[in-house]
């Protein structure tokens, strides 16, 4: 039995495996688990609670080995992190297919899950770890940003200058609220009870300050909103007493949401708690310490209620608050809506969603590039969107630390994710970058996910669980050119709760990967036009119509 290693990929332009695509997918793999990306790389976890690269250490050598041999017609099998077959396939096909973590329905339980996994016959996946294309916390600093820059775009004319934003939580995703804001031009108040979850944000440059007391925050956060400069302050203290503080005193917030770790109850800090006790006591006790923590969650989701009726913009993060508030018995949780359904829908409607490339070179002058080929492709005096697009663009150019390989990560549409691909694609062809790219997205998309909790929760038609989206995603990018695909079971949200596809197509400058970068990067998100359509969504037959997206019920 093989055993675990530091593992990183090869960087620059001569490949050893037999063409690009599977060189980039080797590559890609090795970059999920290099220990400046992976949480656990010796586990082969890459992010995510337990979502691996890899079934074990056997199985990541033989991918390794059938990849450098592997020939441009041949095509990969990966069943739940495991390769299990080469077949003779062609040009065209992808190079690897990859089916993670699928169970049948009524075995689809975590229960049933772990005991298959501890027999060694699957894999937990999570989204973007089981398929090769995990680019770090930059990810999640991106898709936060989105949600920001869509609330200012809903609410405050495009900006979130001028407006205070209160929030708790603190931790591994939760911690890139601050700086989303900021980047957005607003004020921050940010409520953690871990006093090291408030250093280490801001030793890592996403949290501006810290204030002693909720009344310095305030002050702080009123000075900066009225002068218009974008502050973040972190405030010790538990969100279930400091929320309802603020609302009692009519602080002047404009934006309320939470990302405390509420999926979990006993990860939850109750009201009269010191958080020294919280472990033991959530280890000792852990009945009494959920009924408390589901109580507390009632009255921190009531003050948001509170900030509702006074006018405020208040959202759900996808961390289940309303969900515990309501078993706790508190009627009104429901009353706000959750991110997707309300900033996020419209962009799936246009066929927006989490592009992302990676740099082979390993050279971080091959993203810079890149980057000024995004701003040049969509100027940001174009649109609102533009704008939006080119700032974040800026920003992490200057504050993303890399992790592994070079890559970004932006929002783009239908009709513009092709542009950027083959754009990339010339850049590549002409030497103007010194190794080929890979592109590709997460499965948080507009067309490639069923997540009745988070990204179909609400669907216009009631279609939150229908799966045949996503299936039918992954035909369209092995019908189209992909370089590899993934059909993934429970990402995000948990085994039972989620199915999801994903697509990775590499840029390597031929004129046969300009071919496929058009129709992949065209279908793609074209399936998010489609599966709103169908939903109903008007903004989505809008988007249709302008881009000639062919429904066939609409015809004839
Ligand atoms: P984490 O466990 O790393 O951090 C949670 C933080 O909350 C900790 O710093 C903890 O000290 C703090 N906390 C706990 N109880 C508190 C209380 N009563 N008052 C103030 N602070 C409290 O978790 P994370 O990775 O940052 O994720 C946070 C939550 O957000 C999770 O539930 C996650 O599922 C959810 N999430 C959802 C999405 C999404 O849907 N897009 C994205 C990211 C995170």
């Amino acid at each position: 039995m093989a055993g675990p290693r530091p593992v990183r990929a090869p960087r620059g332009g001569t490949p050893t495996a037999r063409g690009w695509p599977q060189e980039a997918a080797l590559r890609m793999l090795q970059n999920n688990l290099d220990p400046e990306v992976a949480e656990h790389p010796d586990e082969l976890v890459v992010y995510g609670g337990s979502g691996k690269a890899a079934r074990d250490w056997d199985s990541f050598d033989a991918m390794a080995r059938t990849l450098t041999t592997l020939g441009p017609d041949e095509t990969m099998l990966v069943q739940s992190g495991r390769p299990v077959g080469v077949m003779t396939t062609h040009e065209w096909a992808p190079r690897v297919l990859i089916a993670n973590a699928n169970l049948v329905g009524d075995w689809a339980t975590w229960e049933e899950f772990r005991r298959l996994e501890r027999l060694g016959l699957t894999m937990y996946g999570q989204m973007t770890a089981g398929s090769w294309i995990y680019i770090g916390t930059q990810g999640i600093l991106q898709g936060t940003y989105e949600t920001f820059a869509a609330v200012a775009a809903k609410r405050f004319g495009g900006t979130l200058a001028g407006t205070i934003t209160l929030t708790a939580g603190l931790g591994g995703m939760g911690g890139a609220q601050p700086l989303a804001v900021t980047m957005n031009g607003g004020v921050a108040i940010c409520v953690d009870c871990d006093p090291r979850a408030i250093e280490r944000r801001i030793g890592h440059g996403f949290l501006d300050t810290r204030a002693d007391s909720l009344d310095e925050a305030l002050r702080l956060a009123t000075e900066a909103a009225g002068a218009r400069r974008p502050l973040s302050v972190g405030v010790l203290g538990n969100a279930a007493e400091a929320v309802p503080e603020l609302l009692a005193r009519g602080a002047p917030i404009d934006v309320v949401t939470d990302q405390t770790s509420a999926h979990d109850p006993l990860a939850y800090l109750p009201i009269g708690v010191d958080f020294p006790e919280m472990a033991a006591y959530a280890a000792e006790r852990p009945e009494e310490f959920t009924a408390r923590a589901r109580e507390s969650m009632a009255r921190h989701v009531e003050a948001m209620v509170g900030f509702l009726d006074a006018g405020a913009e208040v959202f759900d993060y996808g961390n289940s608050l309303r969900g515990e508030a309501a078993l706790a018995g508190y009627a009104r949780a429901f009353d706000y809506p959750g991110f997707v359904p309300a900033y996020i829908r419209p962009l799936f409607c246009a066929g927006r969603g989490p592009f992302r490339w990676v740099a082979l070179s390993g050279d971080p002058r091959d993203i810079a590039a890149t980057d000024r080929a995004v701003l040049d492709l969509f100027p940001e005096h174009e649109s609102a969107e533009n704008e939006s697009l080119a700032r974040w663009i800026r920003l992490a150019g200057e504050r993303v630390r890399f992790q592994g390989l070079p890559a970004r990560i932006c929002w783009l549409g239908y009709g513009q994710r092709d542009l950027a691909g083959e754009r990339f694609n010339e850049m590549v062809a002409s030497g103007e970058l010194a190794a080929p790219i890979v592109i590709g997205r997460d499965h948080l998309d507009c067309g490639s996910v069923a997540s009745p909790y988070r990204e179909t929760e609400g669907m216009r038609d009631g279609s939150d669980a229908i799966a045949d989206w996503p299936l039918l995603n992954a035909m369209v990018n092995v019908a189209s050119g992909a370089s590899w695909v993934s059909i993934h079971h429970g990402g995000g949200v948990g085994i039972g709760r989620s199915l999801h596809a994903g697509q990775v197509t590499v840029a390597d400058g031929s004129a046969l990967a300009g071919e496929k970068i058009r129709r992949v990067l065209t279908n793609d998100p074209g399936m998010g036009i489609v599966r709103h359509v169908d939903a109903g969504y008007p903004e989505a037959e809008a988007v249709a119509a302008a881009r000639g997206v062919r429904l066939p019920l609409r015809e004839g």
